[in-house]
């Protein structure tokens, strides 16, 4: 049974070396029966430039890159890997796609996006996030010594840490039925919304207007574990990811 796979906020780094090879043991088990895979932001920690990959974003582009010979790669930047671009992509054989997209797949329309464009209570954040969007300001941040962008995503760090601490998994940081009904109604042919970015993996059933939809939320990986989205025909389901010992 052919399938479609949707990751998100892996949050790869040199200091998850378990998660790391979580992902390179998941993409061998997606080898030989997945049409697509998708992945939909943060796949990285933080993203300094294309110029500056860590060890962790070297191994991973030739991972992918090896899996993309086969199966095609999609990439939806997060809101940690927003820098992410075109050179990187080409070394890890994915495509980029916009923030939003809408495809379809085994005859049902489907809206994906990292899903922080969501949290429209969280309005200091959705500032933020249209100040670093801009095209301008990353091309500035880009242009930057590579010792001032380390600087930059170090204090970055720090100031979402400080953050998390003050608003925790209160309900700011999730999406907002608003923020939902806002990205549907631009695409009134989905069924079905796929999303990352919470933290909090479930299933919801949305009714805006007149239609009722469908919200997957994709699980984090965190503490050697992951998981993801599969797609088939016959529906979806959230699945967990666990690493083989000694392979
Ligand atoms: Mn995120």
């Amino acid at each position: 049974m052919r399938r479609t796979v949707f990751i998100a906020d892996l949050h790869l780094s040199d200091d998850t070396p378990d998660l790391n090879r979580l992902f390179a043991q998941a993409l061998r088990g997606w080898e030989n029966d997945t049409d697509a895979l998708y992945i939909l932001g943060d796949l990285f920690e933080a993203w300094l430039g294309d110029d500056m990959p860590d060890k962790a974003a070297q191994d991973a582009a030739a991972a992918l890159k090896a899996f993309s010979a086969h199966t095609p790669v999609y990439f939806i930047c997060g809101n940690r890997d927003f820098l992410l671009g075109k050179k990187y992509a080409a070394a890890a054989g994915m495509t980029l796609l916009p923030e939003t997209e809408e495809l379809v797949l085994y005859g049902k329309t489907c809206l994906i996006s990292h899903g922080d464009e969501m949290c429209t209570d969280d309005t200091s954040y959705q500032h933020f996030r249209r100040v670093m969007r801009n095209q301008a300001v990353q091309k500035i941040l880009l242009s930057l010594p590579q010792k001032w962008r380390r600087k930059i995503a170090a204090d970055m760090r720090a100031a979402s840490k400080k953050r998390k601490r003050e608003i925790g998994m209160g309900s700011i940081s999730d999406v907002t039925q608003k923020g939902v009904c806002q990205a549907l109604s631009r695409h009134p042919q989905a069924e079905i919304l796929i999303h990352g970015h919470t933290h909090r993996p479930a299933v919801h059933r949305h009714t805006c207007g007149s239609r009722t939809v469908t919200r997957y939320v994709l699980p984090d990986w965190h503490d050697g574990r992951g998981g993801f989205l599969s797609v088939l025909e016959k529906g979806c389901e959230i699945l967990p990811l666990v690493l083989h010992e000694a392979v």
